[in-house]
Order: structure tokens, then sequence, then C-alpha cells
């Protein structure tokens, strides 16, 4: 079977991992320090907070922007379930914004709906808007940044799979248009720690509050403390943190990867070139890209009838290739339904009887690029 998405991994990487197991660190050192130092840079964003995964990241962003019981955060329904998970983390409520007709991203349109109709309604407006770029290819961040002013919330990207895509012709994760950019490096993401997350922001309390809910709540900084310093043992608990930490293997794996990423980008958008240009002429709806984006190109999703969807993915599965469905709308996920009832997002529930991902990684094979290209076209001519 073709996988959907997979990992690369060199001798380089190999070499990097091996270096660290032989050094003095293996939990959160000097490696760490660097791989945010390098992502930050790369980004064009003032600071960088690792952590163990971006759940972790989208859990402790939404803590130091103060989401509590009482707020709510508005997201995509087409996203990974912790886009959402991590409001309720902070004992806040969810909330869904329906997603763009073209992009499948959360729409500018639509939220400038809902927020209107709340504010008339005295209906509860979001503390955050959670925006995520799917499949690579930012969301619309200038207008969502826009009404982020005029409606004073919070935006945390959820970037998990745009590393190193650009918006306006600059890097995602800049935080130009927002609080606090997040990245993921589950395997299937662009670069890969394994398990990692990562988060930029240009705000200095953020990353500080961040850095310091990531290790329990603990500083050694006098500055912070709130009495002085009994000795040189000293240490103290200033408010309630997790064991978050990135470790030095993950943090080397990180840095190696981060050298390739230009590379791997390109090889990901030549394949979907190639996937346009064969499938331009078949049945399906091939993914639309806004002029003022470059996608980092996650995965490649199509949409096909309805009523052969399900016959579309299930051939293609039989004929070894690995398709897969990105996402089931969260607020159809059973807890979800068991905590809100139901929604109305009628773009994102015709979105989910449509879409396919095809196989799409960087050193994905010239035979097994084909054989995804032969597969689709021969179920319909
Ligand atoms: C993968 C993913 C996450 C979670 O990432 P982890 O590093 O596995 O915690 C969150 N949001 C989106 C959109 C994702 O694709």
């Amino acid at each position: 079977m073709i996988p959907y998405g997979k990992q690369s991994i060199n001798q380089q990487d190999i070499d990097a991992v091996v270096n660290v197991l032989k050094s003095d660190f293996l939990t959160q050192g000097p490696v760490v320090k660097k791989f945010e130092e390098a992502v930050a840079d790369y980004c064009g964003a003032q600071y960088g907070v690792a952590v163990n995964s971006a759940t972790s990241a989208l859990h402790l962003a939404c803590l130091a922007l103060g989401v509590s019981k009482g707020d709510v955060v508005w997201t995509s329904p087409i996203s990974f379930v912790a886009s959402a998970n991590c409001a309720l983390y902070c004992g806040a409520d969810v909330d869904f914004v329906d997603i763009d007709e073209r992009t499948y991203n959360l729409s500018a349109e639509k939220l400038k709906d809902k927020l209107l109709n709340h504010k008339n309604n005295n209906k509860p407006l979001p503390k955050v808007v959670i925006p995520v770029h799917l499949a690579g290819q930012s969301c619309d961040m200038e207008e969502l940044y826009k009404l982020s002013m005029e409606y004073d919330f919070k935006i945390i990207e959820d970037a998990s799979h745009s590393m190193g895509a650009k918006y306006q012709s600059q890097t995602v994760g800049n935080c130009r248009f927002s609080d606090i950019t997040v990245f993921s490096f589950h395997p299937v993401k662009i670069i890969t720690t394994a398990e990692g997350g990562l988060a930029t922001t240009n705000d200095r309390n953020i990353s500080h509050r961040m850095k310091l809910l990531r290790s329990h709540g603990i500083t050694r900084d006098e500055n912070i403390m709130t009495e002085e310093s009994h000795g040189l043992w000293y240490y103290q608990q200033i408010e309630l943190g997790y064991n978050f930490r990135m470790t030095e293997l993950q943090a080397a794996l990180g840095l190696s990867q981060l050298e390739r990423v230009s590379i791997m980008i390109k090889e990901r958008s030549e394949i979907s070139k190639l996937y346009n240009n064969e499938f331009k002429s078949l049945p399906i709806t091939i993914p639309f890209q806004n002029e003022n984006t470059n996608s980092s190109w996650h995965l490649y999703i199509i949409q096909v009838d309805e009523k052969s969807h399900k016959k579309v993915f299930d051939s293609l599965r039989g004929n070894g290739i690995g398709v897969n469905l990105h996402y089931i709308p969260i607020n159809s996920q059973p807890y979800y339904r068991r905590k809100y009832g139901s929604f109305t997002l009628p773009v994102s529930e015709g979105y989910y009887k449509k879409s396919i991902s095809l196989p799409l990684y960087h050193g994905m094979s010239k035979q097994d690029q084909n054989s995804v290209v032969v597969g689709v076209k021969s179920i319909f001519k």
C-alpha cells in the first residue's frame, strides 16, 4: 500500500540523533534551544518554544493567552481534533466557523457574519480564533487579523500542515497577523521530530509563559520568584504547569530536517503539479490555490461526486493506493455531539462527503507517483 504520507530520514538525520545519544544531555538542553532559534529564524519570528507535540503547543498557547472557563474558542471543523480540544483542556468552550468552498479553510467571510450575528444577538464572542492552514495553504490571515482588531480576539494559527508555506510571499509562522503560530513535527507532517511541536511568537511574555508552563510552572529565575532565593539549590513553582518538554534527540532530528525543508517542499509541489496536470480533465475537483499563498503541500485533496465517493475511495484502497480523508468534521465526533449537540455547518458537511487525500510525501518514488496517476485515471475512464 502506498501510504498517504510518511517521513523522510537520511544518514545526516541519523548521525545527528546518535551524536546526542553520546552527549551529556538527553532531554531539553542546548540542542532544543538551538532548534527553537533555528525555526523562529526560518519563519521570521522572534521567539520559538519547542514542546513534545503540536497538541501541547496548542494547549499552552491557549493558556498563555488566558483562555479559561467562561471563554469560547472558535476554530475550523475541518481539522484534526487537537485544534478544538486545546480549548477544552483550559475549561473553555469551542464553537465552529464553517469553511470556504474553494480552499476548505476557515472562511473569513463566514467568520465575519458569525461575529456580527453573535454581537447583535448577545451570543458569546470568541476570546481566541484558531485558523487551520489545511493541507499547507494559509488562511486569509490579513482578513482574520482585521476582524480580530474589530472584535478584540486573539489568533493562534494552527500551522501543523504548513511549515515552509508562504502567505503574501512571507513565511508562515512569522506571526505578522497572529499572536502565536503552532507547528507539528509528527512523522507525516513536512519535517519530523518523531513526536514534537513548536510555537512561534513575537511576544516575549507569551514565550516566557509557554516556557514556564511546559516545565511544571517551575522557575530558577530569581527575578520572577515570590521571595528571595534560599540558595543555589532553590527553585519555585509559581504556576501549575506540565511536563511538555521536547528531548535533545528530537531537537537534533528537527534541526537536521530543517536544513532540507525547502527541498522537501519543492518536491511536494512538483508532485502536486504532476497530479494537477494529469487530473485536470477528469470529473474531479483538484486543489484550488489562492494567488497570495504558496502551499507546503502537506496534503493533496481531491473532491469527487458525493454519490461515487465511497466507491472511488474503496477502489483506490483496493488498488494499493493508501488514500485517506482529512478530516471528519470535529463537531460530528461522538464526544462533541454529546457535549454540544449538532451544529449547522453545511460546507464542512459537504466537504466530508466528497473529499479524498491522495498519497504525497517527500521521497515518493516516480513509480508510486505513476501508480497513483494511473489508479485515479482508471476509475474515471
Ligand atoms: C497533526 C495535527 C495536530 C496535532 O499534532 P501533534 O504534533 O500530533 O500533536 C494538530 N492540528 C493539526 C491541523 C494537525 O494536522
